[in-house]
């Protein structure tokens, strides 16, 4: 895993990945969370690009059971997207029980949204319907795994080589060969495994 200064692994490519590696170390008995806190949830979806800035700091100031109820529901939904991304890596079948709750979101998601009147090159964008709502982060997420499951080729999401990295990334490499989440982390780490001399006996 690469975490950056901000304290989140961008490796992903996509939101939706991004989402799924803020639970780091998932190898491990005691993987770590990285989203604590609401206010971390909404610094995540705000350097995701989920959610602009002016919104994110208005959300920001929230708290209460919404924001706690928030917080749990979004890792659940990532949580049931890696169930997802590990069934397809293990070549497994998808559990209906988990596209189902992931449906659910992303239905809720789309009905938290409104269409306003756009200056740019489309007639009309979509904006939150109550942009102080607290489960706005949540819906963005949601939006974001629906894009993935839908739109990018899942013969291009990829699980991390290495053996004790369950980070999930887009190969958009050229030759789509890439199988580290990061060259400076996993990708050296795993050569040097492979250059040291095995012991014998
Ligand atoms: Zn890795």
């Amino acid at each position: 895993m690469s975490v950056d200064a901000d304290g989140f692994d961008w490796s992903g490519g996509h939101p939706a990945l991004d989402l799924v590696n803020t639970l780091d170390e998932r190898p491990f008995d005691q993987p770590i969370e990285t989203l604590v806190s609401y206010r971390d949830l909404i610094r995540f979806v705000e350097l995701a690009g989920l959610v602009e800035p002016p919104t994110a700091a208005e959300l920001a100031k929230l708290s209460g059971p919404k924001c706690s109820n928030t917080l749990a529901r979004t890792r659940g939904l990532r949580e049931q997207l890696h169930d997802v991304l590990l069934a397809m890596h293990s070549k497994c079948p998808v559990r209906p029980s988990d596209l189902e709750a992931i449906s659910a979101a992303i239905q809720v998601a789309h009905a938290s949204r409104k269409l306003v009147a756009a200056t740019s090159q489309y007639v009309a964008s979509h904006t939150w319907s109550d942009l102080l709502a607290p489960e706005i982060p949540l819906h963005a997420c949601a939006i974001a795994v629906e894009n993935l499951l839908v739109a990018i080729d899942h013969m291009k999401v990829r699980k991390c080589g290495a053996s004790d990295c369950d980070v999930y990334f887009v190969d958009t490499s050229k030759g789509q060969h890439r199988q580290w989440c990061s060259m400076k982390g996993c990708g050296n780490r795993e050569k040097q495994r492979r250059r040291r001399p095995q012991t014998v006996g």
